[in-house]
Parts: C-alpha cells; sequence; structure tokens
C-alpha cells in the first residue's frame, strides 16, 4: 500500500463533520495530501463521508503527524476557501460544550457561527457625518450647495447629529453625495464609520450625564473585584435589588478591564429587547470599540460584528447568549459579566443545549479570569454555589441606587375582589387595580401591566356544562389559543403556541354541537377591554401592547419603547418581555393581572420562576423621585413564593426553597440530565423509550438514578409522540459516564429521536 502512494501522505486531521452524525461525536481523522499539507487546525475543509463518499464540511480541531492504521484513513478533497479559520481558544471552548452538553462536536461548531460568517455575507456600515467639534482653519470658500449643507447641519441639536450620509444630502436638498465628499476631505466634516446596530444604539442614548458617584457599598463590590483582575479566574454572584445600582457596577469594572488592554465580555437576556443596556455602555465609552452579538441583527451586521472580534479590532462585546460564543482571545479577555443570571433566554433549547451562564463560568475559567454573575432575583444554583459550596463570592446591594424610591407593594387577593365585584367571572382587572390605573392616569403617571399569556383567551370550550369540550390542536397536546381578528369570519382565529398550526374558530362543539365560548384570559383581550373602559386610553396609540404576536421584530420593540420613553404611550401592556430590565422614570404603577400562572406548571421551578417573575416586575416602577405603586392580584396571596417576593425577601425565599430541593434530591442538590424520546408512532415511541431504559440501566451507574420513562407533559408535539426519562446523580461525571456509555454503544444514534438536555430548565 505505502508503494502505490509514495508522497501522499503529510499528516493526519481530526475533522469535525458538521452533518449531525452522533456516531462520530468528536470527529473524524483524515490525511493530507502534499498540497494540504499546511493545513491547520481551525481551517474549514471538505471531506468526504460515508459509503457513499459525499462532500461534507468540517472544521480541523486536531493535527497529528502518525496514526495506527493509515492504510483505511480517507484524504480531505480541499480548504473551504470562503469560510475564515476558527481562533483555537474558540474550538477549545467548542470541545467542552460537545462534551458537557453531549452534543456531537461538527454541529456544534457550525452553531456556534453565525450562518453569515461560514457564508461570508457582506457588512454594511453606515457614514455619519457631523461638525467638526472645533472649528478649524479658516474655511475655504463654499459653493451654495455646500453652504447648504453646512446649515442644515448647524440647524439641529447635537443630539441630533451626526446625520447618516445619504440622509444629509436629502436634508440638503441634493441629489448627489458630492458635496458632502469634499467638506469632508477638506476638514469643514468629519465622517465617521459605524455599523447600523451601533449607529441606532448610539441615537436612542440619552445624551451624556455624569456617570454616578458609586455608594460605598457599590465601591466595595468594584474594589474587590478589581483586585481579583490579575489574579486568575474567581467567580462573583452579584444579588442586587432592583434599581440597587448592579449595572453602574458593571460599567464600572468594564472601565477597569479596558484600562488594563483587556478586553470585557458582558451578557445581557435578549438584548434586542434592552436597548437600555447597550445605550449605557455606549454613552459611557463613547471612544472605545464595542462589538454586538444577538439575533437581531441582519446577516450583514452580525457578520461584521463577528470579524470585527475575531480581527481583535475591540475592547467590549455585549450580547445575549450566543456572544459567550465569541471568537475571543482568551489571553486578551479581563472579564466576563452575566447580567440577569436567572434569565431562561440563557438556556439554548437546540442542540447544543448550553446554558450561557454555565458557559460563561467555563469560559472565565479556561481564559483565567473573573466571572461576574448579578441578578436581582439569583438562580437557585448560583444561591447555591454562593452559600453553601462557596464556589462563588456572594456581595449584595440591599439599598435602591440614590435618587430611586423604593415601591409600595400590595398583594390583592383576587377571591376577594371577585366577592366585591358580586360576580364569578369578573374583570381580569379588579376594582382595587383598576383604580389605581385610574389615579395614575390622572395624575399623568405611565403603568405597566403584566399578564403571562398571549392571545385574546387562552382558550375555546364548548359553552355547555355538562360537556365541557376544549378544543385543542389536532398536532400536540395543548389547547389552541384565540387570536382576535376583526377580517375574519367569527372574529379571529386560532393558534398552536406550540407548533404554530393555525385553524379558523369552529362554528360549534365538535361533541356535542353546543356553542362554543372563549376562556380564561389574553393580552389581547385585556388590551380590548383596557380600551373600552378607559377614556383616553387608545389601541395602538396610548395603549401599545408587547408580545410575541405583536413584537415581530426588534424594529418593532424599539419604536414602542421609543414611544413608552417619550411618554406618548400611556400604559404598555405585555407578557414577560416587559418584566425584563426595562428602566422608564416616568412609571408609577405595575400591575401583575396574575401572579398565579407560573406557579401551578408542573415544574420544580415553578416557585423560583413566580418569585422571579413578581420581584422583575415590581422593580420596573419607582425609577425616580416618584414613588411607585405594585399592584399584584392573585388567588393565592399566601403562597411563599408571592408574598416573600411582594416584600422583597429574597434571601429567606431563596434559603427554604435550596433546602426543599436538597430534601427533595433535586437540582442543585444533585445533577440532572432529561432524555426526550420522539416518534410519529405511539407504539415506537414507547418501545423505543423502554428499550432506552434498559440500555441505561445496563450501565450500571449505581451512583444514578433513572426514573422514567413516562409521558412529557406535552405528550405530543408536531404530531409526534413524546416521552421523558430523567437522569439524577450528586457526580457529575457518574451522569456523564452513563450518558456517554450509552452512547458509545449506539443507543442515542437516533439522534433526531432522541434529545440529550443536561441541567434542563424546560420541563415540558
Ligand atoms: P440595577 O442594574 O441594579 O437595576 P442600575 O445600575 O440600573 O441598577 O441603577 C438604577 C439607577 O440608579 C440608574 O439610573 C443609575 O444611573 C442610578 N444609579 C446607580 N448607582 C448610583 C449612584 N451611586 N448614585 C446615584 N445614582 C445611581
Ligand atoms: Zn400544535
Ligand atoms: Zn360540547
Amino acid at each position: 500500500m505505502e508503494g502505490l502512494f509514495p508522497q501522499s501522505r503529510c499528516g493526519y486531521v481530526r475533522v469535525a463533520v458538521e452533518r449531525g452524525l452522533d456516531r462520530y461525536p468528536s470527529g473524524l481523522t483524515y490525511a493530507l495530501d502534499d498540497e494540504l499539507a499546511d493545513v491547520a487546525v481551525g481551517e474549514r475543509v471538505i471531506v468526504p463521508l460515508g459509503r457513499g463518499n459525499s462532500r461534507a464540511e468540517g472544521y480541523v480541531v486536531e493535527t497529528f503527524p502518525e496514526v495506527e492504521s493509515p492504510a483505511q484513513i480517507k484524504h480531505v478533497l480541499q480548504r473551504d476557501p470562503g469560510a475564515p479559520k476558527l481562533p483555537t481558544d474558540l474550538l477549545k471552548l467548542a470541545e467542552w460544550i460537545a462534551n458537557y452538553y453531549l452534543a456531537p462536536l461538527g454541529p456544534t461548531i457550525a452553531g456556534m457561527l453565525p450562518s453569515a460568517v461560514r457564508r461570508g455575507t457582506g457588512s454594511v456600515t453606515l457614514r455619519l457625518i457631523d461638525l467638526p467639534e472645533l472649528p478649524g482653519t479658516e474655511p475655504p470658500r463654499l459653493t451654495p450647495k455646500q453652504q447648504g449643507v453646512i446649515d442644515a447641519l448647524q440647524s439641529l441639536s447635537s443630539e441630533q447629529r451626526p446625520v447618516e450620509r445619504r440622509k444629509l444630502a436629502t436634508m440638503s436638498n441634493l441629489k448627489t453625495c458630492g458635496p458632502i465628499d469634499r467638506l469632508v476631505a477638506s476638514g469643514c466634516l468629519v465622517e465617521t464609520k459605524r455599523t447600523a446596530i451601533d449607529a441606532a444604539w448610539r441615537q436612542a442614548t440619552p445624551s451624556q450625564v455624569a456617570p454616578p458617584q458609586p455608594t460605598d457599598a457599590q465601591q466595595s463590590i468594584i474594589d474587590g473585584i478589581t483586585q481579583e483582575l490579575e489574579a486568575g479566574f474567581s467567580a462573583h454572584l452579584l444579588r442586587g435589588v432592583t434599581g440597587s445600582g448592579k449595572t453602574e457596577v458593571y460599567l464600572r469594572l468594564i472601565d477597569q478591564v479596558i484600562r488594563r488592554q483587556r478586553i470585557a465580555l458582558l451578557l445581557v437576556p435578549e438584548i434586542s429587547l434592552t436597548p437600555q443596556t447597550g445605550g449605557r455602555l455606549m454613552s459611557r465609552f463613547p471612544e472605545r470599540r464595542i462589538a454586538v452579538l444577538h439575533s437581531g441583527l441582519t446577516d450583514a451586521q452580525r457578520n461584521q460584528q463577528w470579524a470585527k472580534v475575531a480581527s481583535d479590532d475591540v475592547d467590549i462585546v455585549i450580547g445575549a447568549r450566543s456572544a459567550v460564543l465569541a471568537p475571543l482571545s482568551h489571553e486578551r479577555l479581563g472579564i466576563v459579566i452575566v447580567d440577569e443570571e436567572h434569565d431562561q433566554s440563557y438556556k439554548q433549547d437546540a442542540t447544543p443545549r448550553y446554558h450561557g451562564r454555565d458557559v460563561a463560568v467555563r469560559l472565565a475559567h479556561m481564559a483565567e479570569c473573573p466571572v461576574l454573575l448579578g441578578s436581582a432575583t439569583p438562580s437557585i444554583e448560583s444561591w447555591a454555589n454562593a452559600t453553601r459550596r462557596g464556589t462563588y463570592h456572594l456581595h449584595e446591594l440591599d439599598e435602591r441606587a440614590p435618587g430611586l424610591t423604593v415601591p409600595r407593594i400590595q398583594l390583592v387577593d383576587m377571591t376577594a375582589e371577585r366577592r366585591r365585584q358580586q360576580t364569578n367571572q369578573g374583570s381580569p382587572i379588579g376594582p382595587t387595580l383598576e383604580q389605581a390605573l385610574e389615579d395614575t392616569l390622572q395624575s399623568g403617571g405611565q403603568a405597566l401591566l403584566l399578564l403571562n399569556r398571549r392571545g385574546f383567551a387562552s382558550y375555546l370550550a364548548c359553552r355547555n356544562r355538562s360537556c365541557g369540550w376544549v378544543l385543542t390542536c389536532d398536532q400536540c397536546d395543548v389547547t389552541m389559543v384565540m387570536h382576535r381578528h376583526r377580517d375574519l369570519p367569527r372574529g379571529g382565529f386560532v393558534r398552536c403556541h406550540h407548533c404554530l398550526s393555525e385553524q379558523r374558530v369552529p362554528k360549534s362543539c365538535a361533541a356535542c354541537g353546543g356553542a362554543m365560548g372563549a376562556l380564561g384570559l389574553g393580552t389581547q383581550r385585556i388590551e380590548e377591554s383596557l380600551a373600552s373602559r378607559f377614556e383616553g386610553l387608545e389601541s395602538g396609540s396610548t395603549l401599545r401592547r408587547i408580545d410575541s404576536d405583536t413584537m415581530r421584530t426588534a424594529e418593532d420593540l424599539h419604536s414602542v419603547l421609543e414611544a413608552f420613553g417619550k411618554g406618548t404611550v400611556r400604559v404598555l401592556l405585555g407578557t414577560q418581555m416587559i418584566a425584563k430590565g426595562l428602566d422608564y422614570p416616568g412609571v408609577r404603577l405595575v400591575g401583575v393581572i396574575d401572579a398565579d400562572t407560573a406557579i401551578n406548571l408542573p415544574d420544580f421551578r415553578a416557585s423560583e420562576r413566580t418569585f422571579q417573575l413578581v420581584a422583575q416586575v415590581c422593580g420596573r416602577c419607582g425609577r425616580s423621585n416618584q414613588p411607585g405603586r405594585a399592584i399584584i392580584q392573585t388567588f393565592n396571596p399566601e403562597a411563599p413564593a408571592i408574598r416573600l417576593a411582594a416584600d422583597n425577601r429574597y434571601r429567606p425565599f431563596a434559603d427554604s426553597e435550596l433546602e426543599d430541593r436538597l430534601a427533595c434530591g433535586l437540582p442543585p442538590g444533585r445533577r440532572m440530565a432529561r432524555l426526550v424520546i420522539q416518534d410519529r408512532d405511539e407504539k415506537r415511541c414507547q418501545s423505543l423509550s423502554e428499550d432506552l431504559r434498559h440500555a441505561l440501566q445496563s450501565i450500571g451507574e449505581d451512583q444514578v438514578e433513572i426514573r422514567g420513562p413516562v409521558d412529557c407533559v406535552i405528550s405530543r408535539l408536531s404530531g409526534r409522540f413524546r416521552r421523558q426519562i430523567e437522569l439524577y446523580s450528586e457526580s457529575a461525571p457518574a451522569l456523564h459516564r452513563t450518558l456517554a456509555t450509552t452512547r458509545a454503544r449506539g443507543f442515542l444514534e437516533a439522534a433526531d429521536r432522541v434529545t440529550i438536555d443536561i441541567d434542563p430548565i424546560s420541563l415540558m
């Protein structure tokens, strides 16, 4: 054999093939020919795959000079010329993620890269024009057109500038940008280039105000963590009530880090929803290179931001979950900060099912720098790390920042409210909340109203009590949700919020032929009832609804928030989207229409979620010297999660919740993994799940408890039956051994039918 291919082998590479082959979780080995001898780790190559040798792409993750049986090894076909090279640090993190979350490496790497990066799409830059800060030398004689441009700019306030080049041309009645370009060339105007996203944020940013002087409590936290900046890995949990100045602590630490010529990484939940954090960052560090990574960007924008980070042309990286996978050099990383660390959006619900916060901690470990997790309502996992295991340093801010008032929080027992209204049906907004809303609007304040459900009504049911038929999705075992639409027959349509299929509203009950009625309530129904009850509240102008039905794009959201910030929108009604990080001084009233939505979920985190929701939403008011008020409607006023959240007592809640979890052997007491088995055929789903259980059992890891299989809470989704097996163990390695061995034996091969979720968040 050797004689036949005298010079053909110039080394070997391990390639993480992108196609989802669970059989080769860590990649496949290929040989390199002469002309590819210099292929290096991080390059994307094309290789033959499978019996048919079809072409497949993948990244090189390792190179080595020799292998044991070279004769059986296929050759790399070619380099992928379009793809950028990945930094080795990023590949290291990818390998960790693939191992920890038991995801195949190739698809994991592919999923880390914005698709535009792989395709190499071009980027969009805005050219922004402004007057020079100091008038330069005596201006040359200007043509009338040039003078027109200068006049147009001078007529604007400093907040309205700079102006995008083409827009400026239009404003100055010019057909071309020639006169503007000549003014820039002669130094009469200055041009800066920015990405579209930067520009949008900088525009949304209030003109710069002097940063506040940190309080003693803030300063000692800043000092404490600053001392650790040069000292390798350390993990910190900052628990501070809403409005206590956590973000200010982050900004000061970021400042310390970039002064040391290092990079700061700031993760925030779904950044498109929090333009304020981005805006504050931009206005605090106007001279710094800031990269923004989140899902609201266009392909081109994302590509550009990614490239900025990859080429090390950056001081601060801010983004949502996926920003933890930015192509950063570990050597330059100086701090990782995770804001609202409890937020569920950090967990990805597709392969690889990683948790952005947990990866952030790992990343800091690899990069040997501090990681800071912040929240008003830390996850019980992080609380355990900070108070039991002692692996995190705990820092606390118990007072709101100077100038902010403490909101008055009132629990309203809805059973009593219904009695007052003397009706059982009752309006979803009880008399107390209604009165408070009235008062708030009369005194010129703004209000936020939170309801956790979209749509007009939760579901449609037969009005005939002895029948009780409920309209469910024919592909999933969940109820269909009513959405109103004026132009449709019978006033709307129904949608399944899981598989998104839609149907017309049925004329009559499918079981008894009786009339159908809408039950439960959703944001859309409340919107209608508010608009009809309050004069001066008009849907679409002074009253706006924010949920995933009305907010299709980041721009939709930005424009509503902008209008709310200006005060033209008086009442903002929404799902939990509005509970996060909004910071508007005009808000005097926050109403939680139904605090009970989460508490009855079949999920061991139901109390934790309820506490978080109530505490976070109450933090949205009183963000100025105007006193704020929060009203929480509930049928469970005695439930500890609701009572303690209303009293702003996180510690007693978290301590007792942690005790309960430890007593029941639930996370964070033990590690958990969840396997979901899906199949269109119910019998096959059952037998697959039984087989899997036996396979897991046969490994004989006695430190692992196996529960199930049982039907999932949502036992059918998009036409597939679903069963689950849960694994628990005090030892993470034992859990991993069990799963890795099961996989090695081929029991998880039907990867499209079995999903593995390590440290699951959603148990539906
Ligand atoms: P959190 O992130 O904990 O909700 P923020 O950092 O957003 O709190 O602070 C809330 C408000 O208080 C912001 O408007 C912020 O500028 C202001 N603030 C923070 N720290 C101080 C301080 N030391 N003095 C005065 N105002 C402060
Ligand atoms: Zn469905
Ligand atoms: Zn019926």
